[in-house]
This record gives structure tokens, sequence and C-alpha cells, in this order.
């Protein structure tokens, strides 16, 4: 096992699950039988229960600003009073700890066994970064183990009540998200990132296809560094073109949540660590993330009402392994 894993290790062998923090707040603790992999997911499944709303943030391609919107976009429904966490599962590029300031911080236990979020900016912050003893360090992990991390970023986490969980997925279509999707069971909603060009834009429908196919409602493509404006002779530059995220999504047939601009002002916050959409809150780049979680929000609440009127709830306990 990896020594970023190591303690979070599971206290006992063999099939048995001896999740500390898993008997912390199991009632059957005395009788309980669950194996090690129905537990994980009764777990997850138990942290979720506190979550009204879990949303995807979803690209196919790395660096078109999925990290940035995650954020922003927390801060904005963190601004409209939600209690709101984010859930970095970017194993090999964890980036949202050094957006937040941060960067070098560690997490730490419970004294019920729990992990304990990072609180940044009143967001709860889980991330690989805090498990890394060296930022520089590269994450060479087999499926196992990425299983392991992505189970104890979900249900080892003490997430508590939130409104809003923000899972920011790894670029792609591959394992960390299959899982990630797999373990959460139900999932409010993605939005998907991209920016203008063509490259991109093939990317982002990838994702859209994905989304589909893991039967997740999709809440729309949001188009990242799109256009901006020359500070010198204040004319529109669009260095990646502009409106191919628009078309992309009436292609796809779903809904187009807007366009945020190319800052360099919010490459510098994001560096210092302080969310633009925050320290800037009255500038047009943050409205642009305030308008993205306005349609967010208006988005989780009508599934959230059309789940509670189907009563149809999706977080069963799983059934005791038979003894
Ligand atoms: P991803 O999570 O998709 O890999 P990031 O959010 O880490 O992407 O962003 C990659 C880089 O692009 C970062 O340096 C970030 O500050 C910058 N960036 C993201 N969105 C914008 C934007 N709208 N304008 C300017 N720079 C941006």
């Amino acid at each position: 096992m990896p020594s970023e894993l190591k303690m979070f290790q599971p206290t006992g062998s063999g099939d048995v699950c001896t999740y500390m923090w898993a008997c912390a707040i199991c009632d059957e603790t005395e009788t309980c039988q669950k194996d090690r992999e129905g537990h994980s997911r009764w777990l997850v499944a138990k942290r979720m229960e506190r979550i009204d709303y879990k949303v995807l943030i979803m690209s196919n391609k790395g660096g078109v600003g999925k990290s940035t919107v995650t954020t922003n976009l927390a801060v904005s429904l963190a601004l409209k009073g939600y209690e709101v966490g984010i859930c970095d599962m970017d194993i090999h590029g964890p980036n949202i700890p050094k957006m937040v300031g941060a960067e070098g911080q560690r997490l730490k236990i419970s004294t019920s066994g729990g992990i304990i979020p990072h609180l940044a900016y009143n967001l709860k912050i889980a991330s690989m970064s805090f498990l890394l003893q060296n930022s520089d360090d590269p994450i060479i992990w087999r499926d196992a183990y990425k299983f392991e991390f992505i189970n104890q970023l979900l249900g080892g986490v003490e997430w508590q009540d939130l409104q809003f969980l923000l899972i920011d997925l790894p670029p792609g279509t591959g394992n960390e998200s299959v899982t990630t999707i797999d373990l959460l069971g139900d999932v409010t909603g993605a939005v998907i990132v991209t920016t203008p060009q063509e490259v991109a834009l093939l990317d982002s429908r990838k994702s859209v296809s994905f989304a589909k196919d893991s039967e997740i409602p999709i809440i729309g493509i949001v188009e990242n560094m799109s256009g901006m404006e020359c500070p010198h002779c204040h004319k529109p530059i669009e260095v990646f073109r502009k409106g191919g995220g628009e078309a992309s999504a009436a292609d796809m047939g779903v809904p187009f949540l807007g366009r945020i601009p190319l800052d360099p002002e919010l490459v510098m916050q994001s560096d210092y660590g302080e969310p633009y959409a925050l320290f800037h809150s009255d500038l047009p780049t943050a409205d642009a993330f305030h308008e993205l979680a306005n349609k967010v929000e208006e988005f989780c609440k009508q599934r959230g009402s059309l789940v509670q009127v189907s009563s149809k709830s999706p977080f069963k306990r799983f059934p005791k392994a038979s003894s």
C-alpha cells in the first residue's frame, strides 16, 4: 500500500470490514458482518445521505479550467448561503488546494476515526494534495489503490450536512470517473467544462456521451476561456475562438450554461489561492460564475423536488453479507 494511504488503512485483514470510521457511525457494530466492499458502499451512502446535491464537474480534456470552475462555482454557491464541499478527485493533478490557498495542509483524523475535511473560505475540501509529503511527488498507483482512495474521499471524510458537494473529476472517462460514479450511486447532475476551440469541443462531446451512458443528468456545458477584452484598446480578442460551446450544447441537445471570459486576473488570483468569485465578486468574470451558480442551483432544486415527489431514495443500506 502506498505511504499516502497508510494512515487510513483498515485495521483488520481479509474480507471483513474494519474501517474504524465506519464502525463509529454504524448502529449495528455488534452484529455487523459486512464484507469490505459492501461496507465501503454502505459507508459512502451513509455520508452522502446528509448531502442534498452531488454535482460532478467534468471535462474530457485537461487544462480547460475544470478546477477553476469548481472552486469559483463553490464560492458562488457559498455566497448564496449554502454549505458547500469540494471533493477533489483528480488524483494525478490535485489543484483545488492551491486555488484556495491550502497548499501544504494535511488532513486530520477526528476522534471517531473519520477524516476531517480542510476548511477554506467556508468550503469543506478533501484532496489527494493533503496526503502528499511533497507536492512534486508523482502518484503512481494501481487501480486497487485508486479505488481505496476514492472510497476514502467519499466515505471516510466527515462531510456532515452539506447542500452541495462538488466533485472535481479528473479529465477523461477513465477508471477514477467510473469508480466515483459507481460509488456515489446517485448524482444530481454534471457540469461539463469546455473551451471554445474545435479540439476541446470534440472532447466535451465525449463527456456528454459518457454522462448520458452513465445515466447522469446533464446540467449543461459551460464555455471557459471564452474571449477576452484587450487591456489596452478594450476590443474583444478571441484567443480560443468563441461560441463553440454553445453550438456544441445545441448540437448535443443539452443546456448551455454560459461563457466565462479568458481573464489573466483569474490566473493570478488562482495562483495566490484567492478565489476570484469571492475577491472580485462584483466584476464581470465573477458575474459569469454567479450566473453559473444560479443555473446549477435552479437545476438541483428542480431535480431534488422531482426525486422527493417520486420518493425515490437511492441510499439504501447494503444487505448484510450472509453469515
Ligand atoms: P483543469 O482543472 O481543467 O486541468 P485548471 O482549472 O487547473 O484546469 O486551469 C488550468 C489553468 O488555466 C490554470 O492556470 C488556471 O488559472 C487557468 N484558467 C482557467 N480558467 C481560466 C480563465 N477563464 N481565464 C484565464 N485563465 C484560466
